[in-house]
């Protein structure tokens, strides 16, 4: 399966440096489970998707995080999943269990953004990570990146983006 929409996301999210080189993945739920970018595929070229299904098990060549988004689908009910690595984002998830943004647009849709623990791909990061989920729409692996649940690639790239923004305020507001 192809979707033209993960590409012009994927391109977004590329030109907005909310991600680097072949790192960071996308999925949309469907049936009895979802479609996900592949292992190592560029997503501004994404091609074919993978389908991990929740009965008949996960398509060859699934992006390694599929355990994360499988667990955000069982707790939540998005339909659609962006993971990037925004450099500000990563940056301020060493610091405790939430980024509390202090920029309007981040206090009205996310005003706290929960921090995950776990090392990429294990079951532990899928827990953590799914676990918090259920309480707000963006969370961030600690020195990873950022996992956003919405009901359209497009709203999951905007909460990424709401987040990076967030971050970077935090940031700048530092040197004022
Ligand atoms: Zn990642």
């Amino acid at each position: 399966m192809q979707d033209p929409e993960f590409e012009r996301i994927g391109k977004r999210l590329i030109q907005e440096g909310l991600l680097s080189g072949n790192f960071g993945n996308m999925s949309v739920r469907s049936k009895d489970g979802f479609y996900i970018t592949a292992s190592g595929s560029f997503l501004d070229n994404p091609g074919e998707l993978v389908y991990v299904s929740r009965t008949k098990g996960v398509g060859t060549g699934a992006s390694s995080e599929y355990r994360v988004h499988q667990k955000i689908y069982e707790m939540t009910d998005g339909t659609a999943i962006v993971h990037a690595h925004p450099p500000f984002a990563v940056a301020a998830s060493f610091g405790g269990d939430a980024i509390v943004p202090i920029d309007s647009e981040g206090k009205m849709f996310l005003p706290s953004i929960p921090i995950a623990d776990g090392e990429p791909g294990t079951e532990a990061l899928a827990e953590s990570v799914g676990e918090k989920s259920g309480i707000s729409p963006v969370v961030i692996a600690r020195g990873h990146g950022t996992f956003a649940c919405a009901q359209s690639l497009e709203k999951a790239y905007l909460l990424t983006a709401i987040t990076e923004h967030a971050a970077k305020v935090l940031y700048y507001r530092r040197s004022f």
